[in-house]
């Protein structure tokens, strides 16, 4: 391994380490300086990687993991993608539970990564023996020598953005971070850096970014699981309609809701403007941020690291076409409407 010349062993040696970018036209006239944390750099474009690499070393270091075995998990997103990426390098085999609702650009990218992919019908309730978790559970207990990631409810998501992605934005901040804005899924990503940061200095505020139609925020300022914040919203990744335990939910200083619409357009906005091209939940990162600096939570000197989970090609069916945007209603009452083709 000759890393100081950019030689590797493998791809995976090249999962984390992403680098700090200060946004300079997205905050213009913002008090402060705000750095986003580009995790689209990570080999398989998302922040995924750090926790796929991180479980599966884990489960190794244990023992109950051994050459050939299988690795299981439920998900068509970026989980799903970065376990496959691991599993073919380190000789696994990766089978994912995916909902039918998962476009067929998606199944293929997984099965071009070397994954088993099994469809599991979408309008069916969790606890249907047909639905993507039961599935997982089922081959999990029916496959010898096989691990179920579970990410929602594995402490060791926390803990591999606990062990890298918060050191990495402490030294890259010299210490001088003042906030941490990050989108909450399983939660693992801000209550794993969280953790780090306010070790190293309890007045860093974290905040996280939750959808409407999301019960993370509510559950966090009351201790209540309440039904009536769930309805169906468009953005992946972000936001739950069940409180995971991979969230350290005391670890979050409060919440902002976005909505899709305005998550959208701040994705499209971020790629034209500083030339990032980056995921839906970015521009759901960089909403919460604006909303922020709109209710004065920012002063002079404060230095604001926002984190942007994976990379735009992603979603080229959705945030990216216009079609899809269209369809949303998104362009209606538009100030930003696209930039038509000039075909010649
Ligand atoms: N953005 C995207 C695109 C994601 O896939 C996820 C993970 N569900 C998140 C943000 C949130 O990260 P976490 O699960 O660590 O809270």
């Amino acid at each position: 391994m000759k890393k100081d010349r950019q030689v590797f062993d493998n791809v995976l040696q090249l999962i984390g380490k992403t680098p700090l970018i200060k946004l300079n036209k997205m905050t213009e006239g913002f008090k402060g300086e705000f750095y986003a944390k580009v995790e689209a750099f990570n080999p398989g474009h998302s922040s995924k990687d750090r926790i796929a690499l991180h479980i599966i070393e884990e489960a190794e270091r244990k023992g109950i993991l051994n050459p050939g075995d299988t690795i299981i998990e439920t998900t068509s997103g970026n989980t799903g993608f970065s376990i496959a990426m691991v599993s073919i390098v380190k000789g696994y085999k990766c089978i994912l539970a995916v909902s039918s609702k998962s476009s067929p650009d998606k199944i293929d990218m997984l099965r071009s990564m070397g994954a088993q992919v099994y469809v599991c019908p979408a309008n069916v309730k969790a606890d249907d023996s047909r639905s993507y978790y039961e599935v997982a559970k089922r081959l999990h207990k029916e496959t010898e020598g096989s691990i179920y990631i579970n990410q929602y409810f594995n402490d060791l998501n926390l803990d591999a953005h606990y062990q890298s992605t918060g050191p990495e934005i402490w030294e890259q901040t010299e210490g001088k971070i003042t906030h941490l804005i990050a989108c909450s899924g399983t939660g693992g990503t801000i209550s794993g850096i969280a953790k780090y940061l306010k070790e190293q200095n309890q007045e860093v505020k974290v905040i996280g970014v939750d959808a409407y139609g999301s019960v993370l925020k509510k559950y966090h300022e009351t201790r209540e699981f309440d039904e009536k914040e769930i309805y169906p919203y468009r953005i992946e990744g972000l936001g739950k309609n069940l409180i995971p335990t991979a969230t350290n939910f005391d670890l979050i200083d409060k919440f902002v809701k976005v909505s899709d619409e305005e998550s959208a357009h701040m994705a499209r906005k971020i790629s034209k403007t500083e030339g990032l091209f980056v995921g839906y939940t970015s521009g759901a990162a960089m909403q919460a941020l604006k909303q922020l600096e709109e209710e004065g939570e920012f002063k002079a000197g404060d230095r604001v690291v926002v984190i942007f989970p994976d990379h735009g090609s992603r979603y080229m069916s959705k945030v990216y076409s216009d079609k899809w945007m269209e369809d949303q209603g998104f362009f209606d009452n538009e100030k930003i409407s696209a930039e038509k083709i000039q075909y010649i």
